[in-house]
């Protein structure tokens, strides 16, 4: 059984009809990519999967419960998080306290001490870095801290919005290391990205969008061999 399961999913924003019937899947463990242009819907379709936009009809079902009756806070309550585009971190708040946020979201009870260990170990950048002002920060950092509270919650699946946009090279590179590290803890990832070679080389499987709808679906390996597909509908 897929772990996500969205059907004929439609979002409006006013009276502009933007998904138009989007079907995906993602299963345990996966890592399933999200493409295509800008203004594609990508941010759309995750914004509708976890509960930000007042419009949306269809099925989005995650471990068999139906989300899209359910509130934000009751879909993160099932084990989802969601790092958006833009990072929302406290950026008044050291990076302590703002991983000291995700675990306040947690319905689990952990140890702060342990939790902050573990993201100190995965993110050397943020060790250095616990008592430093989030502000204070590179873009790509705080992004990191961004992607450090959402897993400081323990969730089952992350959906993320394009973590690497604006971000220099190197961190990218540390970034797509840590999805993979992620995923081999057993975190099934739903990960919008620009960054189409660098993403279609970590997923299991990818999907395209294209004004509102789902124009392809396959084996990541597959698309990252297809340079046609990649360039009709993946070139910004
Ligand atoms: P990007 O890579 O630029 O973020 P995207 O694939 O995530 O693109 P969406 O942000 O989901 O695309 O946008 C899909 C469509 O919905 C676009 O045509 C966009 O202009 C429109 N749209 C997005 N947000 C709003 C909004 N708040 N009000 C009206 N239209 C919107």
């Amino acid at each position: 059984m897929a772990m996500l399961k969205v059907e004929n999913l439609h979002a409006w924003y006013g009276s502009s009809h933007v998904l138009q019937g989007v079907n995906l899947e993602v299963h345990k463990g996966e890592l399933v990519c999200l493409i295509g242009r800008n203004g594609a819907g990508k941010t759309t379709t995750v914004k509708s999967i976890v509960g930000l936009l007042p419009k949306v009809t269809g099925s989005v079902k995650f471990e068999g419960t139906e989300l899209l009756t359910l509130p934000a806070h009751q879909r993160f309550a099932q084990g989802l998080a969601y790092v958006p585009e833009e990072r929302r971190i406290v950026p008044g708040l050291t990076v302590r306290e703002n991983i000291r946020l995700g675990l306040l979201a947690s319905p689990l009870r952990q140890r702060e001490s342990e939790v902050i260990e573990e993201i100190a170990e995965t993110f050397p950048r943020l060790k250095e870095r616990l008592d430093q002002q989030a502000i204070t920060m590179s873009g790509g950092e705080q992004q990191m801290l961004a992607i450090a509270r959402a897993v400081a919650a323990k969730p089952r699946m992350v959906l993320l919005d394009e973590p690497s946009e604006g971000i220099m090279p190197v961190l990218v590179d540390e970034m797509f290391e840590y999805f993979g590290a992620l995923k081999r803890a057993g975190i099934t990832i739903l990960l919008i990205e620009q960054n189409v070679g660098l993403a279609l080389k970590i997923a299991d499987r990818a999907y395209i969008l294209d004004q509102g709808e789902l124009v392809y679906s396959g084996l990541a390996q597959a698309m990252l061999e297809d340079e046609a597909i990649q360039e009709r509908y993946c070139a910004v």
